[in-house]
C-alpha cells in the first residue's frame, strides 16, 4: 500500500511521509498472532501498528509488538549456515554454503531413513507451524516428534479435550461481553496478551467481578478485583471446597448436567471386575441411563428421557449408579469442606465459602437470556439462549504442576456444574472447537517406525484405551521421550523435556540425529541445564563419539543453543518471510467464528539465511519423502513454503487456509486450491475471518446449525452431540488396565501409580517433588513467569525491551524475608534438592508468603545472543532452571524399586515447572554482585558484528534533526554482510527417487 505525502500550503511540512509503504502481516512476538500494519522507509522498517481490522488485537499492540523492528534488525541474527569445527560447546564454526549444509543434513537423515527412521528425533519449539513440521514427520516415518506443549501447557491442552472437546488457552474464551463475574486461575501475562488485557478492560467497564487466583499479585492479578494468593499447586483443593460448597447448597444446574454431559450415565459398580466402573451400555454399545418416567434404563442420549442423577439400580444384574451421584458423594465428602482445606491452600475458609457464593448468586439469581433461537442436536428449537455468566480462564500456573491435569479437569467440572460452558457469560469455544472427546487421531508410531516408510498416520494424537498406546509388547515406551507409555499414557504433547536425558541415556535406545527448531535446550527451555549442557557435549569413551552423535538446529538468533549444535540451519525473522497461521494447527480464531491468517515478507533477507519452513520442505524433497516428491522424484513444492501454503492437502478441499478457496476464489474452510489465496489475504490485510450466524455462536457441543457447519468446514468428521465428560470412561479403562485386566499387560513397575492417577472424576494430590523432599529443609515454593513486555527468551535480547528489564530478581514476601534476616537488594543464595544458584533479591508484599518467584529466561549465558559479557542479563540475571531436575528423587516406596520417574504431570508427562521447592539464604557480603552459576562466555558465531554501544535505530529517517546529517544505522549498517538470498528460493533440481529412501 503506497502512502500519500500531504502538501502543506504554508510551507511547513507538518506531516512529512514517514514511510513508503505499509505492509500488512502478522506479529510473532508472543503467541497471540495479532495483526499489524508494518511501515517501510528506504527498504527499513520505521513503524509498527496494530491492525484495527483484525479478529484477535482489532487494533492493539502491546510494547513487545512494536519493538518486533528490535527483533528484526538484532545484533544476535545469525548470517549464514554455520558447520562446527571445534569441539561442540566451544561456538567454533565456520560458514558454508546452503548446498553444502542442505547436502550434510540430507546425507545424515537419508541414512537414517533407510534403517531406522527412529534414529530421528525431530522436536520444535514455541515455532507456529506445527502441523508442517508434524506432517514432516509423519512423512519421514520417526514417532520422534513433537514440538514444546509437554513443556508448556498440555496439562490444561489435555484435561480440556478429554473433558469438554475444547480448552482454555486459544481453543476458547470468556464471553468477554456478557461475563458477570470472570474467575481467572494462574495466568501468566505474556500468554493470549492483547486479548485478556482488552477483555478485561470490558469486563471492568461493565463492572463485572474479575477475581484471579494466583500465587502472584502482578500483571492481571494486580488489576483484579480480587486476588486469590493460593499455595502453587492446591488449586485443585481450592476448587474441590468451591465444588463442595455449591453442592452442598444444591447450587447445580441439574437441566445443564443432563442435556449436554454425562451426568445421568450409570457406572457399574463391580469391584475386581473387568467393567468396574465403565458404563453401562446396551448390546449395540450405548451408554444407558435410569429412567425416572419407565422406570427402567434408557440409552442415554435418547431426547426423550427423564433421566435420574441419584440412586443406585440393578439392570441385567449389574449394580450401577449415576455419574452425578458418584461426583457428588465424592466431592461431599468433609475433607473437601473449605475449613479442611483452607490451611493447605493458604487461604481463608471464609474466602471460599463467600467465593463459592458468589458463584452461586450469579450463576442462579443473575442469569441471562438473549433472545436468540437455536435448534440443538435433536432437533429442538429454543427461543433463547441461556446463560450463567460465569466465565473462567486458566493457563500455565495450573498446568505446570504434576497435578495439573486433575486440577484442570476439576475446574471444567466446576463450570460443568454451574453450566458455564459455551453459554451467554460463560467461557466460549473457539472454532475448530469442540471437537469428539478425545480428538481424532491416535498417535501413530506402534511399529516404532519402518525403513523408507512413513508412519501409518500423525506421531501426536488422543489414545482412548490402553490399545492405543506406543510401548512394546512388555509395555516398555516406543518413543525417545516415553510419551504414551505407562509413564505418562495421555502425553498428547510429547516430552520434550526429556528428550536429551533419554537421548543422552539411550533410554529406551539411542538417536543418530537430533534436529530442533527454535528450542533454547541448553538454556532456559530445559531443566537441569548445567546437566543438559554436559548431556549434549558427552562422549562415549570406547568410541570418542558424542553420545548424541549429530545435532542439527534451526533459529533466526545466537542462542545458547547454537553453540551446542553440529550444523545450523539459519531461519529468517519473521518479517521476512511467508507463513501461514492454520485451521489445522494453532489458528486465531475468535469465539464468533473460525479466522486463520499469513505473514507475508515485509522486506527481503539481508543475509544468507532462509525460512525453516521451506528448508524442511527442500530437505523432504531431497530425501524423496512421499509428501513432498512427485512420481518423477521432482519436489512437490519448488516454491518452497508459500508453494505449500496453497497447493497442499490435508484432506480432500481442505487446506493449510481455509479462506478463498475453490477455482473461483469463492470458497471457505472446503474447496479446491486456489493459485491465488495467497493475493487474496495480502488483498484482505492477511487474514481471512468467517463469521457465525447467532444461532450458532452457542451452545456449539450441542447445536445443529453449528455442528453442520462445523462438518461442512472439516472440523469434526460428524455432526453428533459432543458429550461433555464429568466422569471420564477412558481414563477408567486405563485404570482397569493396571488393576489386571484387558489384553494389554501394564508392567508391574507402573501399575500402582497408573491405578492411583487415572481416576476417572478428578482427584487432588500434593504435588511429587512437594512429597518427595523434607520440606522443613525447602519450605518455599519458586515460581517463574514472563512478563507482560516479554515472550520467552525472544524479548530478552531485544534492545528495547530490555530497557525495561534487564536483571531478573528473586521476588520474595517481605514478612518471610524479614524473618530470615534478608532485606531489600540482598544477594542470597537458593538451593534444591538439585541445585544452587545465587541472584539479588527484591521484597514485596503481593506474593503468598511461602512463595519466591522470578522473571524466566532474562538470564543470559556470557556471550550468547551477541550480547555484551558485561551484560546485566549475563552478571545478575539468573536461571531458576538451574535448580529443577529433569527427574523425581528415586521412588523407593513403590514397585520400581528406586526408579526415577520424569518430573511431569503422571497423566499427560507435562512438566512440573512449578512444583520446585526451595530453601533461601543470605550470602555472604564478599559474595554480592554476580548472579551464580557463570559458565564461560560463549563465543560469537562468524561474521556477527559486536553489539553496538550505542543504539540510533530510526534516527537515519530524520536527518533534519540531526543537523542535516545522515545518522549512521548503528543497527542496521553493522549487519550487511552480503546479499541474502531472496525469500521464495526455487527448490533444489530434481532428485531421481530413489528405491526405499
Ligand atoms: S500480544 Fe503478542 S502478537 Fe499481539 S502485538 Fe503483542 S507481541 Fe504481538
Amino acid at each position: 500500500m503506497a502512502l500519500d505525502h500531504p502538501v502543506e500550503g504554508d510551507g511547513v511540512d507538518t506531516s512529512p511521509p514517514v514511510a513508503d509503504e505499509v505492509k500488512y502481516t502478522t506479529c510473532y512476538m508472543c503467541a497471540c498472532r495479532c495483526g499489524i500494519r508494518v511501515y517501510v522507509k528506504d527498504g527499513q522498517i520505521r513503524y509498527i501498528q496494530g491492525n484495527k481490522n483484525h479478529p484477535v488485537n482489532k487494533g492493539v499492540l502491546c510494547a513487545k509488538g512494536s519493538s518486533g523492528i528490535m527483533q528484526h534488525y538484532s545484533p544476535a541474527r545469525l548470517q549464514k549456515p554455520l558447520k562446527r569445527v571445534g569441539e561442540r560447546g566451544s561456538g567454533e564454526f565456520v560458514e558454508i554454503e546452503w548446498d553444502e549444509a542442505m547436502d550434510l543434513a540430507t546425507d545424515w537423515l537419508g541414512t537414517i531413513r533407510k534403517t531406522d527412521p527412529k534414529k530421528l528425533a525431530f522436536f520444535t519449539g514455541r515455532d507456529q507451524s506445527q502441523s508442517l513440521t508434524g506432517w514432516w514427520a509423519t512423512n519421514f516415518g520417526t514417532p520422534n516428534f513433537a514440538a514444546h506443549g509437554g513443556f508448556c501447557s498440555v496439562n490444561m491442552a489435555a484435561a480440556g479435550l478429554y473433558s469438554i472437546g475444547g480448552s482454555f488457552w486459544e481453543f476458547g474464551e470468556p464471553d468477554w461481553d456478557n461475563a458477570k463475574y470472570f474467575l481467572m486461575f494462574g495466568v501468566a501475562e505474556d500468554h493470549d496478551s492483547n486479548p485478556i488485557k482488552t477483555g478485561i478492560g470490558k469486563l471492568k467497564a461493565r463492572g463485572a467481578k474479575f477475581v484471579s487466583v494466583n500465587p502472584t499479585k502482578t500483571g492481571y492479578s494486580a488489576v483484579a478485583d480480587e486476588w486469590v494468593g493460593i499455595r502453587p499447586g492446591t488449586d485443585g483443593l481450592f476448587v474441590f471446597a468451591l465444588i463442595h460448597e455449591l453442592v452442598k447448597a444444591g447450587k447445580v444446574d441439574l437441566e445443564y448436567l443432563v442435556r449436554y454431559t454425562n451426568a445421568h450415565y450409570l457406572i457399574i459398580q463391580a469391584p475386581g471386575e473387568a467393567d468396574d466402573g465403565l458404563f453401562l451400555r446396551d448390546t449395540d454399545g450405548v451408554p444407558l441411563c435410569w429412567d425416572k418416567v419407565k422406570n427402567a434404563s434408557a440409552k442415554a442420549l435418547d431426547p426423550e428421557v427423564t433421566p435420574a442423577l441419584t440412586g443406585e439400580y440393578t439392570v441385567n444384574g449389574k449394580q450401577v449408579i449415576p455419574a452425578f451421584q458418584l461426583m457428588a458423594g465424592r466431592y461431599l465428602d468433609e475433607k473437601y469442606a473449605p475449613e479442611a482445606v483452607a490451611e493447605t491452600c493458604g487461604l481463608s475458609a471464609a474466602q471460599i465459602k463467600r467465593i463459592a457464593a458468589e458463584l452461586a448468586h450469579v450463576a442462579f439469581e443473575e442469569a441471562i437470556e438473549l433472545p436468540i433461537e437455536w435448534t440443538d442436536w435433536a432437533g429442538r428449537t429454543h427461543k433463547t439462549m441461556k446463560g450463567r455468566p460465569i466465565a473462567m480462564h486458566a493457563m500455565r500456573g495450573i498446568s505446570a504442576h504434576s497435578n495439573g491435569f486433575h486440577t484442570c479437569r476439576a475446574i471444567h467440572l466446576l463450570q460443568m456444574i454451574l453450566g458455564t460452558v459455551e453459554v451467554p457469560g460463560g467461557f466460549r469455544f473457539k472454532p475448530p472447537f469442540p471437537k469428539p472427546i478425545p480428538p481424532n487421531p491416535k498417535p501413530a508410531g506402534k511399529d516404532g517406525g519402518v525403513p523408507g516408510k512413513p508412519l501409518a498416520g500423525a506421531p501426536l494424537g488422543f489414545p482412548t484405551q490402553p490399545e492405543d498406546l506406543l510401548v512394546d509388547d512388555d509395555g516398555n515406551p516406543l518413543r525417545i521421550d516415553k510419551a504414551y507409555s505407562w509413564e505418562n499414557p495421555l502425553s498428547s504433547h510429547g516430552l520434550m523435556h526429556m528428550v536429551i536425558t533419554n537421548a543422552w541415556k539411550g533410554d529406551p535406545y539411542p538417536v543418530d540425529v537430533l534436529f530442533m527448531y527454535m528450542a533454547n535446550m541448553s538454556w532456559n527451555s530445559t531443566m537441569n541445564t548445567k546437566g543438559v549442557m554436559e548431556m549434549l557435549t558427552d562422549k562415549d569413551p570406547a568410541t570418542g563419539e558424542y553420545k548424541i552423535p549429530k545435532i542439527i538446529y534451526s533459529d533466526a538468533y545466537a542462542s545458547e543453543m547454537v553453540a551446542y549444535a553440529d550444523l545450523i540451519l539459519p531461519d529468517t525473522t519473521y518479517l521476512e518471510r511467508w507463513d501461514c497461521i492454520s485451521l489445522l494447527d494453532r489458528p486465531i480464531c475468535e469465539a464468533d467464528g473460525p479466522a486463520d491468517a499469513i505473514r507475508q515478507p515485509v522486506v527481503e533477507p539481508d543475509r544468507d539465511v532462509r525460512a525453516f519452513q521451506t528448508v524442511l520442505l527442500d530437505l523432504g524433497a531431497r530425501l524423496g519423502l512421499p509428501g513432498m516428491t512427485n512420481e518423477d522424484g521432482s519436489p512437490k513444492f519448488p516454491g518452497g513454503y508459500p508453494d505449500y501454503i496453497v497447493n497442499h492437502e490435508r484432506m480432500p478441499g481442505i487446506g493449510p487456509l481455509a479462506g478463498w478457496r475453490g477455482e473461483n476464489g469463492d470458497e471457505h474452510g472446503r474447496g479446491a486450491k486456489n493459485p491465488d489465496q495467497l493475493k487474496k489475504y495480502v488483498e484482505n490485510e492477511c487474514f481471512w475471518q468467517g463469521h457465525l450466524k447467532p444461532s450458532q455462536k452457542y451452545y456449539k457441543f450441542a447445536n445443529r446449525d453449528y455442528l453442520d457447519y462445523a462438518v461442512h468446514m472439516g472440523f469434526i468428521g460428524h455432526a453428533d452431540q459432543i458429550v461433555l465428560q464429568i466422569y471420564s470412561e477412558i481414563m477408567q479403562k486405563f485404570r482397569n488396565a493396571a488393576r489386571g485386566h484387558g489384553s494389554v499387560k501394564v508392567p508391574e513397575q507402573h501399575r500402582a501409580r497408573v491405578e492411583a492417577y487415572f481416576d476417572p472424576m478428578p482427584i487432588w494430590y500434593m504435588p511429587f517433588e512437594e512429597a518427595a523432599v523434607d520440606t522443613k529443609a525447602f519450605p518455599l515454593h519458586a515460581l517463574t513467569q514472563r512478563p507482560i513486555y516479554m515472550y520467552h527468551s525472544w524479548g530478552s535480547q531485544n534492545a528495547w525491551l530490555r530497557q525495561i528489564m534487564n536483571q531478573n530478581r528473586l521476588y520474595m514476601h517481605a514478612g518471610t524475608a524479614k524473618d530470615q534476616g534478608i532485606a531489600d537488594d540482598d544477594w542470597v543464595w537458593v538451593t534444591s534438592h538439585h541445585g544452587r544458584v545465587k541472584c539479588q533479591v527484591r521484597l514485596i508484599e503481593g506474593v503468598n508468603p511461602q512463595t519466591v518467584w522470578t522473571w524466566n529466561a532474562i538470564g543470559k549465558r556470557k556471550g550468547a545472543w551477541n550480547l555484551k559479557e558485561d551484560a546485566p542479563e549475563a552478571t545478575k540475571g539468573f536461571l531458576l532452571n538451574h535448580l529443577i531436575s529433569e527427574l523425581l528423587p528415586e521412588d523407593k516406596t513403590g514397585a520400581g524399586g528406586g526408579y526415577r520417574y520424569s518430573n511431569s504431570d503422571p497423566v499427560t508427562g507435562q512438566a512440573a515447572w512449578f512444583d520446585l521447592r526451595v530453601k533461601v539464604e543470605k550470602a555472604a557480603a564478599d559474595e554480592f554482585g554476580e548472579s551464580s552459576p557463570q559458565f564461560p562466555a560463549l563465543k560469537r558465531p562468524p561474521n556477527i558484528a559486536d553489539s553496538p554501544d550505542i543504539l540510533r535505530y530510526g534516527a537515519q529517517f530524520n536527518p533534519e534533526r540531526h543537523g542535516g546529517k545522515t545518522v549512521e544505522n548503528s543497527v542496521i549498517n553493522r549487519q550487511v554482510v552480503g546479499k541474502g538470498a531472496p525469500e521464495v528460493k526455487p527448490m533444489t533440481k530434481p532428485v531421481p527417487k530413489k528405491e526405499g529412501v
